[in-house]
Protein backbone atom coordinates (compact mmCIF):
# COMPACT_ATOMS: atom_id res chain seq x y z
CA UNK A 1 0.00 0.00 0.00
CA UNK A 2 1.17 3.47 -1.10
CA UNK A 3 1.29 6.44 1.43
CA UNK A 4 0.12 8.45 -1.70
CA UNK A 5 0.18 8.23 -5.54
CA UNK A 6 0.48 11.33 -7.16
CA UNK A 7 -1.54 11.35 -11.15
CA UNK A 8 0.29 13.42 -13.76
CA UNK A 9 4.12 15.04 -14.01
CA UNK A 10 3.12 18.09 -14.67
CA UNK A 11 3.53 21.39 -12.70
CA UNK A 12 1.29 20.26 -10.52
CA UNK A 13 1.72 16.44 -10.03
CA UNK A 14 6.13 17.06 -9.91
CA UNK A 15 5.80 20.14 -7.69
CA UNK A 16 3.19 17.66 -4.85
CA UNK A 17 5.98 14.98 -5.60
CA UNK A 18 8.25 17.60 -3.99
CA UNK A 19 6.65 18.53 -1.54
CA UNK A 20 5.34 15.37 -0.86
CA UNK A 21 8.72 13.61 -0.77
CA UNK A 22 10.08 16.00 1.37
CA UNK A 23 7.99 15.04 3.73
CA UNK A 24 8.93 11.86 3.94
CA UNK A 25 6.48 10.24 1.96
CA UNK A 26 7.71 8.45 -0.76
CA UNK A 27 4.95 9.20 -3.60
CA UNK A 28 4.61 7.04 -6.55
CA UNK A 29 3.96 9.23 -9.50
CA UNK A 30 2.25 7.89 -12.46
CA UNK A 31 3.36 9.15 -15.59
CA UNK A 32 0.10 8.93 -17.83
CA UNK A 33 1.04 8.97 -21.68
CA UNK A 34 2.40 13.11 -21.86
CA UNK A 35 5.42 12.40 -19.63
CA UNK A 36 5.70 16.21 -18.01
CA UNK A 37 2.77 17.09 -19.44
CA UNK A 38 1.68 20.62 -21.86
CA UNK A 39 4.85 22.31 -21.21
CA UNK A 40 7.11 19.88 -22.89
CA UNK A 41 5.44 20.85 -26.06
CA UNK A 42 6.29 24.96 -25.34
CA UNK A 43 9.00 26.62 -26.67
CA UNK A 44 9.85 29.39 -24.67
CA UNK A 45 8.04 29.91 -21.10
CA UNK A 46 8.54 33.73 -20.40
CA UNK A 47 6.09 33.98 -17.66
CA UNK A 48 7.36 31.52 -14.62
CA UNK A 49 9.01 33.04 -11.55
CA UNK A 50 12.87 33.17 -11.01
CA UNK A 51 13.85 33.10 -14.85
CA UNK A 52 13.84 36.44 -16.45
CA UNK A 53 15.71 35.20 -19.46
CA UNK A 54 12.70 32.45 -19.89
CA UNK A 55 13.24 28.79 -19.87
CA UNK A 56 12.52 26.39 -22.77
CA UNK A 57 9.13 24.03 -21.52
CA UNK A 58 11.45 20.71 -21.75
CA UNK A 59 14.11 21.76 -19.71
CA UNK A 60 11.52 23.19 -17.23
CA UNK A 61 10.01 19.97 -16.54
CA UNK A 62 13.35 17.67 -16.51
CA UNK A 63 14.92 20.43 -13.74
CA UNK A 64 10.79 19.36 -12.19
CA UNK A 65 11.63 16.18 -12.54
CA UNK A 66 15.04 15.38 -10.82
CA UNK A 67 14.21 17.68 -7.53
CA UNK A 68 11.25 15.43 -7.10
CA UNK A 69 13.39 12.55 -7.67
CA UNK A 70 16.35 13.83 -5.19
CA UNK A 71 13.65 13.50 -2.33
CA UNK A 72 12.79 9.86 -3.04
CA UNK A 73 9.63 10.08 -5.47
CA UNK A 74 9.44 7.03 -7.33
CA UNK A 75 7.81 6.61 -10.83
CA UNK A 76 5.50 4.44 -12.62
CA UNK A 77 4.28 4.46 -16.29
CA UNK A 78 0.76 3.57 -16.50
CA UNK A 79 -2.77 5.27 -16.89
CA UNK A 80 -5.12 4.75 -14.49
CA UNK A 81 -8.76 4.12 -16.28
CA UNK A 82 -10.97 3.79 -13.32
CA UNK A 83 -10.96 4.50 -9.36
CA UNK A 84 -13.18 2.91 -6.53
CA UNK A 85 -12.50 5.46 -3.99
CA UNK A 86 -15.26 4.10 -1.77
CA UNK A 87 -13.41 2.60 1.16
CA UNK A 88 -10.62 4.08 3.36
CA UNK A 89 -8.12 2.17 0.75
CA UNK A 90 -8.16 3.98 -2.29
CA UNK A 91 -8.08 1.72 -5.55
CA UNK A 92 -6.85 2.51 -8.92
CA UNK A 93 -6.97 0.71 -12.08
CA UNK A 94 -5.36 0.89 -15.25
CA UNK A 95 -5.58 -1.74 -17.90
CA UNK A 96 -3.15 -3.79 -16.59
CA UNK A 97 -2.27 -2.82 -12.82
CA UNK A 98 -4.32 -2.32 -9.24
CA UNK A 99 -3.06 -0.05 -7.13
CA UNK A 100 -3.97 0.75 -3.60
CA UNK A 101 -2.74 4.32 -1.59
CA UNK A 102 -3.57 6.16 1.51
CA UNK A 103 -3.69 9.04 -0.33
CA UNK A 104 -4.25 11.02 -3.83
CA UNK A 105 -3.34 13.60 -5.44
CA UNK A 106 -5.23 14.18 -8.99
CA UNK A 107 -3.00 16.40 -11.69
CA UNK A 108 -3.64 14.59 -14.91
CA UNK A 109 -3.86 17.91 -16.95
CA UNK A 110 -5.79 18.54 -19.86
CA UNK A 111 -5.36 17.26 -23.88
CA UNK A 112 -5.55 19.76 -26.62
CA UNK A 113 -9.48 20.65 -28.43
CA UNK A 114 -9.58 19.10 -31.41
CA UNK A 115 -11.90 20.51 -34.33
CA UNK A 116 -14.09 17.78 -34.82
CA UNK A 117 -14.49 18.27 -38.82
CA UNK A 118 -14.07 15.60 -41.74
CA UNK A 119 -10.19 14.96 -42.61
CA UNK A 120 -8.70 16.10 -39.20
CA UNK A 121 -8.04 12.64 -37.43
CA UNK A 122 -6.76 11.29 -41.02
CA UNK A 123 -4.40 13.51 -41.10
CA UNK A 124 -3.48 13.54 -37.82
CA UNK A 125 -0.06 13.59 -36.84
CA UNK A 126 2.66 12.96 -39.64
CA UNK A 127 0.08 13.75 -42.76
CA UNK A 128 -0.17 17.45 -41.97
CA UNK A 129 -2.76 17.98 -38.70
CA UNK A 130 -0.90 18.28 -35.06
CA UNK A 131 -1.60 20.03 -31.87
CA UNK A 132 2.21 21.32 -31.67
CA UNK A 133 3.89 23.79 -33.11
CA UNK A 134 6.96 23.12 -30.75
CA UNK A 135 7.25 19.49 -32.18
CA UNK A 136 6.63 19.81 -35.65
CA UNK A 137 6.73 23.39 -36.91
CA UNK A 138 10.45 22.24 -38.67
CA UNK A 139 9.07 19.69 -41.32
CA UNK A 140 7.02 22.52 -42.67
CA UNK A 141 10.38 24.53 -43.44
CA UNK A 142 9.55 27.36 -46.25
CA UNK A 143 5.76 26.07 -46.19
CA UNK A 144 2.38 27.93 -45.84
CA UNK A 145 0.70 27.01 -42.80
CA UNK A 146 -2.56 27.68 -40.63
CA UNK A 147 -2.89 27.80 -36.74
CA UNK A 148 -6.55 27.77 -35.99
CA UNK A 149 -7.62 29.35 -32.76
CA UNK A 150 -7.45 32.85 -30.69
CA UNK A 151 -6.18 32.26 -27.78
CA UNK A 152 -2.52 32.80 -26.76
CA UNK A 153 -1.84 29.45 -27.79
CA UNK A 154 -2.57 29.93 -31.02
CA UNK A 155 -0.62 33.16 -31.06
CA UNK A 156 1.91 31.42 -29.20
CA UNK A 157 1.94 28.47 -32.21
CA UNK A 158 1.97 31.67 -35.02
CA UNK A 159 4.98 33.21 -33.58
CA UNK A 160 6.36 30.34 -33.79
CA UNK A 161 5.85 28.74 -36.70
CA UNK A 162 7.00 31.93 -38.51
CA UNK A 163 10.65 30.65 -37.78
CA UNK A 164 10.50 28.01 -40.32
CA UNK A 165 6.93 29.12 -42.49
CA UNK A 166 6.48 31.48 -45.21
CA UNK A 167 3.42 32.32 -44.27
CA UNK A 168 1.37 31.63 -41.14
CA UNK A 169 -2.61 32.29 -41.99
CA UNK A 170 -4.00 32.92 -38.22
CA UNK A 171 -7.90 31.08 -38.55
CA UNK A 172 -10.54 32.32 -35.75
CA UNK A 173 -14.00 32.55 -35.38
CA UNK A 174 -14.37 35.96 -34.31
CA UNK A 175 -13.08 39.31 -35.36
CA UNK A 176 -10.80 40.07 -32.18
CA UNK A 177 -8.20 37.57 -30.36
CA UNK A 178 -8.85 35.99 -27.22
CA UNK A 179 -5.39 36.13 -26.20
CA UNK A 180 -3.73 38.30 -23.91
CA UNK A 181 -2.91 41.81 -25.21
CA UNK A 182 1.16 41.69 -25.55
CA UNK A 183 0.78 38.29 -27.17
CA UNK A 184 -2.21 39.49 -29.77
CA UNK A 185 0.05 42.69 -30.22
CA UNK A 186 3.24 40.50 -31.15
CA UNK A 187 1.21 38.25 -33.65
CA UNK A 188 -0.32 40.64 -35.67
CA UNK A 189 2.53 42.77 -35.97
CA UNK A 190 4.05 39.80 -37.75
CA UNK A 191 4.45 40.33 -41.16
CA UNK A 192 4.48 36.52 -42.14
CA UNK A 193 0.75 36.26 -39.83
CA UNK A 194 -2.14 36.87 -41.92
CA UNK A 195 -5.42 36.75 -39.69
CA UNK A 196 -8.50 35.14 -41.49
CA UNK A 197 -11.38 36.50 -39.01
CA UNK A 198 -14.71 35.23 -38.86
CA UNK A 199 -13.98 32.11 -40.61
CA UNK A 200 -14.84 28.98 -39.24
CA UNK A 201 -12.71 25.99 -40.50
CA UNK A 202 -15.14 22.87 -42.33
CA UNK A 203 -12.81 20.31 -43.42
CA UNK A 204 -9.13 19.43 -43.99
CA UNK A 205 -8.16 18.73 -47.41
CA UNK A 206 -6.48 16.11 -48.81
CA UNK A 207 -3.65 15.81 -51.73
CA UNK A 208 -3.66 12.30 -53.57
CA UNK A 209 -1.08 11.05 -51.51
CA UNK A 210 -3.47 11.74 -48.46
CA UNK A 211 -1.39 14.66 -46.68
CA UNK A 212 -3.09 18.07 -46.17
CA UNK A 213 -3.35 20.60 -49.05
CA UNK A 214 -5.84 23.31 -47.59
CA UNK A 215 -8.46 23.67 -45.76
CA UNK A 216 -12.67 24.43 -46.80
CA UNK A 217 -13.57 27.52 -44.74
CA UNK A 218 -16.49 29.63 -44.32
CA UNK A 219 -16.99 32.87 -43.66
CA UNK A 220 -19.41 33.62 -41.10
CA UNK A 221 -20.43 36.94 -42.03
CA UNK A 222 -20.80 36.32 -45.58
CA UNK A 223 -21.21 32.91 -45.25
CA UNK A 224 -18.96 31.96 -48.49
CA UNK A 225 -16.88 29.17 -48.51
CA UNK A 226 -13.22 29.36 -49.94
CA UNK A 227 -9.90 27.00 -49.50
CA UNK A 228 -6.90 28.48 -47.62
CA UNK A 229 -3.78 26.40 -49.39
CA UNK A 230 -1.92 24.92 -46.91
CA UNK A 231 0.76 21.87 -45.90
CA UNK A 232 0.24 22.09 -41.92
CA UNK A 233 -2.47 22.85 -39.79
CA UNK A 234 -1.73 23.95 -36.27
CA UNK A 235 -5.02 23.12 -34.04
CA UNK A 236 -4.90 25.51 -30.63
CA UNK A 237 -8.90 25.94 -29.80
CA UNK A 238 -8.01 25.33 -25.95
CA UNK A 239 -8.05 21.96 -23.96
CA UNK A 240 -10.26 19.16 -22.35
CA UNK A 241 -9.28 18.23 -18.91
CA UNK A 242 -8.39 14.68 -18.58
CA UNK A 243 -10.94 13.54 -15.99
CA UNK A 244 -12.61 10.61 -17.64
CA UNK A 245 -11.84 7.88 -14.77
CA UNK A 246 -13.54 10.00 -12.11
CA UNK A 247 -16.58 10.79 -13.75
CA UNK A 248 -19.73 9.78 -11.48
CA UNK A 249 -16.93 9.35 -8.09
CA UNK A 250 -15.89 13.19 -8.02
CA UNK A 251 -17.49 16.66 -8.34
CA UNK A 252 -17.50 17.45 -12.23
CA UNK A 253 -18.51 20.67 -13.60
CA UNK A 254 -20.68 20.76 -17.01
CA UNK A 255 -17.03 20.62 -19.48
CA UNK A 256 -15.86 17.99 -17.39
CA UNK A 257 -13.26 20.09 -14.84
CA UNK A 258 -12.35 18.60 -11.18
CA UNK A 259 -14.42 20.49 -8.80
CA UNK A 260 -12.75 20.95 -5.78
CA UNK A 261 -14.96 21.19 -2.00
CA UNK A 262 -16.10 25.00 -1.04
CA UNK A 263 -13.32 26.73 0.83
CA UNK A 264 -10.45 24.92 -0.80
CA UNK A 265 -8.93 25.13 -4.03
CA UNK A 266 -7.67 21.05 -3.52
CA UNK A 267 -9.62 19.42 -1.29
CA UNK A 268 -12.46 17.25 -2.83
CA UNK A 269 -15.89 15.36 -1.20
CA UNK A 270 -13.42 12.76 -0.19
CA UNK A 271 -10.91 12.51 2.35
CA UNK A 272 -7.71 12.01 1.34
CA UNK A 273 -8.07 13.03 -2.28
CA UNK A 274 -6.87 16.03 -3.92
CA UNK A 275 -7.03 17.94 -7.07
CA UNK A 276 -4.59 20.05 -8.77
CA UNK A 277 -3.63 22.02 -11.63
CA UNK A 278 -5.72 22.10 -15.17
CA UNK A 279 -7.78 18.93 -14.58
CA UNK A 280 -9.22 21.41 -11.97
CA UNK A 281 -8.75 24.84 -13.19
CA UNK A 282 -10.31 25.97 -15.88
CA UNK A 283 -9.61 29.66 -14.92
CA UNK A 284 -5.90 30.46 -14.57
CA UNK A 285 -4.32 27.31 -16.07
CA UNK A 286 -0.92 28.48 -16.22
CA UNK A 287 2.18 26.39 -14.84
CA UNK A 288 3.10 28.70 -11.95
CA UNK A 289 -0.61 28.01 -10.89
CA UNK A 290 -0.63 24.33 -11.50
CA UNK A 291 2.68 24.38 -9.35
CA UNK A 292 0.62 26.36 -6.52
CA UNK A 293 -2.30 23.89 -6.70
CA UNK A 294 0.33 21.24 -6.42
CA UNK A 295 2.25 22.39 -3.16
CA UNK A 296 -1.53 23.12 -1.71
CA UNK A 297 -2.81 19.47 -2.33
CA UNK A 298 0.97 18.23 -0.76
CA UNK A 299 0.33 19.86 2.22
CA UNK A 300 -3.09 19.57 2.75
CA UNK A 301 -2.11 15.60 1.90
CA UNK A 302 0.54 15.61 3.97
CA UNK A 303 -1.52 16.89 6.94
CA UNK A 304 -4.66 14.23 6.83
CA UNK A 305 -2.10 11.61 6.69
CA UNK A 306 -0.69 13.00 9.74
CA UNK A 307 -4.37 12.97 11.70
CA UNK A 308 -6.23 10.36 9.50
CA UNK A 309 -3.31 8.26 7.63
P1 LIG B 1 -8.21 29.58 -24.81
O1 LIG B 1 -7.73 30.82 -24.16
O2 LIG B 1 -9.38 28.86 -24.26
O3 LIG B 1 -8.48 29.93 -26.33
C1 LIG B 1 -9.05 29.00 -27.21
C2 LIG B 1 -9.29 29.69 -28.54
O4 LIG B 1 -9.80 28.73 -29.45
C3 LIG B 1 -10.32 30.81 -28.44
O5 LIG B 1 -9.92 31.90 -29.23
C4 LIG B 1 -11.59 30.16 -28.98
O6 LIG B 1 -12.43 31.06 -29.67
C5 LIG B 1 -11.04 29.15 -29.97
N1 LIG B 1 -11.91 28.00 -30.10
C6 LIG B 1 -12.39 27.17 -29.12
N2 LIG B 1 -13.12 26.18 -29.63
C7 LIG B 1 -13.13 26.37 -30.96
C8 LIG B 1 -13.71 25.68 -32.06
N3 LIG B 1 -14.44 24.56 -31.87
N4 LIG B 1 -13.51 26.16 -33.29
C9 LIG B 1 -12.77 27.26 -33.49
N5 LIG B 1 -12.18 27.97 -32.51
C10 LIG B 1 -12.36 27.53 -31.27
O7 LIG B 1 -7.06 28.46 -24.87
P2 LIG B 1 -5.48 28.63 -24.99
O8 LIG B 1 -5.10 29.60 -26.02
O9 LIG B 1 -5.00 27.22 -25.11
O10 LIG B 1 -5.04 29.20 -23.58
C11 LIG B 1 -5.38 28.52 -22.38
C12 LIG B 1 -4.77 29.22 -21.18
O11 LIG B 1 -3.36 29.11 -21.19
C13 LIG B 1 -5.10 30.70 -21.13
O12 LIG B 1 -5.29 31.08 -19.79
C14 LIG B 1 -3.85 31.34 -21.68
O13 LIG B 1 -3.66 32.66 -21.20
C15 LIG B 1 -2.77 30.40 -21.19
N6 LIG B 1 -1.59 30.43 -22.08
C16 LIG B 1 -0.64 31.39 -21.85
C17 LIG B 1 0.47 31.47 -22.68
C18 LIG B 1 1.50 32.52 -22.42
O14 LIG B 1 1.27 33.36 -21.56
N7 LIG B 1 2.61 32.53 -23.11
C19 LIG B 1 0.60 30.60 -23.76
C20 LIG B 1 -0.39 29.66 -23.98
C21 LIG B 1 -1.49 29.59 -23.14
P3 LIG B 1 -13.22 32.22 -28.90
O15 LIG B 1 -12.18 33.26 -28.58
O16 LIG B 1 -14.24 32.66 -29.88
O17 LIG B 1 -13.81 31.58 -27.68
Amino acid sequence: MENLIILGTGCAGFTAAIYAARANLEPLVLEGDVPGGQLTSTSEVENFPGFPEGIDGYTLMENLRKQATRFGTRYANDLIESVDFDGKVKRLHSANESYEAKAVIISTGASPRLLGIPGEKEMFGGKGVTTCATCDGAFYRDMEVAVVGGGDSACEEALFLTRFCSKVTLIHRRDELRASQIMAGRTLANEKITPAWNTIVEEVLADEGGLARGLRVRNRQTDETSEIPCKGVFVAIGHVPNTKPFEGVLDLDENGYLVPQEGSGVRTSIPGVYVAGDCADHVYRQAITAAGMGCQAAIECERWLAEEG
